[in-house]
Formats: structure tokens, C-alpha cells, sequence
């Protein structure tokens, strides 16, 4: 049985419907991540899990109880942290406090133990106890809202952008310290737009467009999707090289560019003959549909497996899986 196991949930912002039925499960001790673009729900998902914003519909189980409509502060007892995008440290407070506030459910000897414990993951944030979060790097307020979370000591801590807006050096070592939470025991739901930090940190994943998950798989066969290294990696992977230089596809597009330049030649003859105008209309003409040509080629969605094979550069729309 899985520790999370979030059932087609949908959740609103008044009017707009953020997430349109979303499942995933996450297991004892393991890693999972959601990558997906702007807007695509994932902070959404993490907010619904924690109760901060509940699901309207769906349901929510973690250790094998339902926690759909448990509040928020309840949440935590039952051992879901979440650390969230932007951080959200208190910044008049010192480290110290900060810290204080995800154990404030936890006391006495419990407590000196989760300190230790966090000034171990983050060196940096016991020689800093005393400073004022607010004077912190965005990175090591980054360290802090994660030793905050962790704090409660939670089953399952949930990671929004660790990555966002800090130096590719500190982000390496918050990642190696999540490595470290992970060897602990501890489940890990990471939402991440770097999906590079996030598939190497992961052993699984899910992709959200649109508030829905477009595709589920582990780490290594979401790296070698296509249309994950369009989207997500930025690399220019071999299908994609195969894909542009498709015989099929160069037929098409030079069948377009015959097409587009006969109706130019036609139309300049039929131009200079009837009304008096210069070849260089027809020209122009011919210019202009070669143009429109290329940017239709380009940008037009790819529909692999269509019967002529014109398809563009871009990934085509999943359907929900
Ligand atoms: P990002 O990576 O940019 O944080 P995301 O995948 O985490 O994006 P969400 O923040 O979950 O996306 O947003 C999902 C949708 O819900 C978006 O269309 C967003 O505009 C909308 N939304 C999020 N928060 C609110 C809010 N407080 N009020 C109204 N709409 C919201």
C-alpha cells in the first residue's frame, strides 16, 4: 500500500478549476517528482495534500487514512511537511525561531533532537542561529524552510522549487542534502521546474499540463521521452534530430515549397500579363508563402504517424493519461 495515494482530485481558486482530477501515489522512503510548466497545478497539488487549499472532489489517503478534509495544522501531526516556493521564512525572526515554529506541535527532548539533526543536514544554518532570516541568502533561506519542515519530523516532506532562484553551487548541495533526508527514511514529493534536478533526485515522476498528469513513469523513461526533452530538458535529443530530417517529413515540406512557388510564378504571369504589374510582385508573393511556409513547419504541432507526415518542431498536446 502506497503512503500517499491522492485520487482524481480537483481543486478551485473561486472560478478557476486548477486542478481537473489528479492521481499519483508515493511510496515509504521513496522519491517522486512533478515537473509540468507554469500553471500547470503543481503547487496546487502540494497545497491540496497539505490542506492548505482542499480538494473539492477526490480523495486524499495518507498512511491508510483518509486525510481529504483533515485542516491543515492537523496535516502536520500526521506527518506531511511541506516547505514551500518562495520559502516563506519569517524574516524579523532569528534561524533559531524560524526552526522553532515547525516543531511547535513537538516538546521538550524531541525537540533538541530534530535541532540536532537539522544543524547536521545544514552546518550553515547552526553558525547562523542567531541571524535574522531576513538577512539570509536565498539560498540558505531555502535551507531553512527545508530544515523547518523537516522540523516536524514528517514521513513524507514535500519540496517546492528548492531550485528557484538560487546559484547552480547551492542548489547542488540542497540537492545532496535531500539525498540525505531521502538515506534517512524519509518520502519526498518534489515539485520542480528543473526537471534535470528533479529526474536525477527522483526515482519516478509525473508530468502536469493544465491541471491534469499527462504522463507517469520512472525517472530514466521520462528522461528518454521525446517530448520530456522537448519541453522540460532542453536537449536535442536523437528522435527529435530524426524527426526533422524525416525523409517523409523533407518530402512534404519541399512538395509545400513547389507548391507555394508554381501558385507565385502563376500569380506574377497572370499579374505582368493582365495588369501591368512588375515581376517583382509575384516575387514578393512567393517570398511571403515561403515564409509562411517555414513558420507553419516550425510551429505547427507534430503529429507523428499522420498520413503525410507534416509536422513541426514542437511537441504535440498529450492527452491525460
Ligand atoms: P508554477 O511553477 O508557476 O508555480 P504551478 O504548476 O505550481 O506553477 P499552480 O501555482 O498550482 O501552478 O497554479 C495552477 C493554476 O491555479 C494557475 O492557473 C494559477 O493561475 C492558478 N492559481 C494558483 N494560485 C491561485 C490563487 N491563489 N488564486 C487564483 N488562482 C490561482
Amino acid at each position: 500500500m502506497a503512503l500517499l495515494e491522492v485520487r482524481d482530485i480537483r481543486t478551485r481558486y473561486g472560478a478557476i478549476e486548477a486542478l481537473k482530477g489528479i492521481s499519483l501515489t508515493v511510496d515509504a522512503g521513496e522519491v517522486v517528482t512533478l515537473i509540468g510548466s507554469n500553471g500547470a497545478g503543481k503547487s496546487t497539488t502540494l497545497r491540496s495534500i497539505s490542506g492548505l487549499t482542499p480538494a473539492s472532489q477526490g480523495t486524499i489517503t495518507f498512511a491508510g487514512e483518509d486525510i481529504t478534509r483533515v485542516p491543515a495544522h492537523e496535516i502536520v501531526g500526521r506527518g506531511i511537511a511541506l516547505s514551500p516556493e518562495g520559502r516563506h521564512c519569517f524574516p524579523r525572526m532569528t534561524v533559531r525561531e524560524n526552526l522553532e515554529l515547525g516543531a511547535h506541535q513537538r516538546h521538550g527532548a524531541a525537540v533538541a533532537e530534530e535541532f540536532d539533526r537539522v544543524y547536521e543536514l545544514f552546518p550553515v544554518l547552526k553558525e547562523r542561529d542567531r541571524q535574522k532570516a531576513g538577512t539570509m541568502s536565498g539560498g540558505e533561506q531555502q535551507m531553512l524552510a527545508i530544515g523547518r519542515a523537516l522540523m516536524a519530523r514528517p514521513k513524507l516532506l514535500m519540496l517546492d522549487e528548492p531550485s528557484l532562484g538560487i546559484a547552480p553551487i547551492l542548489v547542488q548541495r540542497i540537492y545532496q542534502t535531500i539525498g540525505e533526508i531521502h538515506a534517512s527514511g524519509v518520502a519526498i514529493l518534489l515539485v520542480e521546474q528543473n526537471a534535470n534536478y528533479a529526474l536525477d533526485a527522483a526515482s519516478r515522476g509525473y508530468v502536469l499540463e493544465t491541471g491534469r498528469v499527462v504522463l507517469a513513469n520512472d525517472s530514466a523513461s521520462l528522461r528518454n521521452d521525446p517530448e520530456v526533452q522537448n519541453a522540460y530538458l532542453g536537449t536535442l535529443s536523437i528522435v527529435r534530430i530524426r524527426r526533422v530530417i524525416d525523409i517523409g517529413t523533407i518530402g512534404a515540406k519541399a512538395l509545400y515549397l513547389l507548391f507555394a512557388w508554381l501558385i507565385s510564378a502563376a500569380a506574377a504571369s497572370w499579374l505582368s500579363e493582365r495588369k501591368g504589374y512588375g515581376e517583382r510582385v509575384g516575387l514578393t508573393l512567393g517570398l511571403l508563402l515561403t515564409v509562411l511556409g517555414l513558420l507553419i513547419m516550425v510551429f505547427l504541432p507534430g503529429r507523428p504517424g499522420s498520413k503525410w507526415k507534416v509536422q513541426g518542431w514542437l511537441p504535440r498536446r498529450r492527452r491525460p493519461v
